[in-house]
């Protein structure tokens, strides 16, 4: 459906579960996380009823996401069952990897589609420093199971750090240029404990990456679900991806809601506003009761995010790992 604005509406991110095997500085603290409770989690089948209705309002595109959604007990069912709803063409996940090397077989058959995996660094010390958490090893074995995957197409996300990772730049970019994998830079937003943190520009990572491999060539066509934009570079197998939400502002082409791991749809990432689908569900709602919550909530997505006004009010206060991201 479009909303408001006249945006199309097909692409909803589900975060599956608030907990974490990582601590990235910039998305939950080191300790003291208050977990949800099981209960208060939304069960397989309550997503995949929602599925069925999202499906009717013409979203056919499933991101699963977390905190770490490969933390969540047999995830392949999940997809499995969201795959088999009517409409729903696509489902992918984006997991921090270090799960991924023993599952994946599983998600492969149960019909995954893709999968895009955060890789801030291939350095380890680095790595643990901004994960607080030794798990490169596991991570980057997840990566080549990946890739060693036929049906599941492979996406690298990073988010670049100010003073942190710049060195990784270009080795990370390198692995597009070696594999059929994207590597796509995704600029810090000021939420939860992003806020305090500086990430660095678009810009900044183009002239860094022109002057190791070459002027590149915008490529214009459609990657991925969202709106990010893409460049090659000669000699890539792979392409490059930004994600700047920051400093180019792509709210008018936005498609996408998030559903929260309590069941919470949420449309969009700065505002708090939303619609409690589980707490419905769960006091005997129908499918049309909560068809009608869902259009409302799609119809009203707000216009555009105003991260630049860190006043603004409305603001979701919520920390990153509780919203997926
Ligand atoms: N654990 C999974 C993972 O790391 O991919 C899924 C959830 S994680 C919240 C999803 C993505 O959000 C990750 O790529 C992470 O780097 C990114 N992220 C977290 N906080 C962010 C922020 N403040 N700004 C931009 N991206 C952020
Ligand atoms: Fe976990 Fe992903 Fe957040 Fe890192 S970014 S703490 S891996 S949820």
């Amino acid at each position: 459906m479009t909303d408001q604005y006249g945006r199309e509406i097909r692409y909803v991110r589900i975060s599956v579960t608030d907990r974490c095997n990582l601590r990235c500085r910039y998305c939950m603290p080191r300790e003291g996380v208050k977990q949800l409770a099981h209960g208060d989690i939304l069960s397989y089948d309550e997503i995949i009823r929602l599925a069925g209705i999202f499906a009717g309002r013409g979203i056919s595109r499933i991101k699963l996401t977390g905190g770490e959604p490969l933390s969540r007990r047999d995830l392949w069912k999940l997809v499995q069952g969201l795959k088999a709803v009517d409409g729903i063409q696509q489902v992918t996940l984006t997991t921090n990897g270090t799960l991924l090397a023993e599952q994946i077989d599983r998600l492969a058959d149960a019909g995954l589609d893709a999968v895009n995996i955060s890789l801030d660094t291939l350095d380890e010390a680095q790595y643990e420093a901004i994960t607080r958490r030794a798990e490169l090893p596991a991570a980057l074995k997840g990566l080549q199971a990946a890739i060693a995957c036929p049906q599941i197409r492979t996406k690298i996300n990073c988010v670049p750090l100010a003073g942190e990772n710049e060195s990784q730049w270009v080795p990370l970019a390198a692995i597009a240029r070696d594999h059929a994998v994207d590597v796509r830079f995704i600029e810090m937003m000021p939420i939860g404990l992003g806020r305090e943190y500086a990430g660095r520009t678009q810009d900044d990572i183009l002239k860094v990456l022109r002057e190791r491999f070459g002027q590149e060539t915008a490529l214009t066509g459609e990657f991925g679900n969202g709106p990010g934009t893409y460049v090659g570079f000669a000699g890539f197998t792979g392409r490059i991806g930004f994600i700047s939400a920051m400093t180019h502002k792509f709210c008018e082409r936005c498609n996408r809601v998030r559903l929260t791991p309590e069941g919470y749809l949420k449309p969009c990432l700065q505002y708090a506003a939303g619609v409690d689908l589980r707490g419905a569900m769960r006091s005997g709602a129908s499918d049309e009761e909560l068809d009608q919550m869902i259009g409302k909530m799609i119809y009203e997505k707000p216009c555009s995010h105003h991260f630049e006004n860190q006043e603004e009010p409305g603001a979701e206060l919520r920390q990153m790992s509780r919203i997926g991201g």
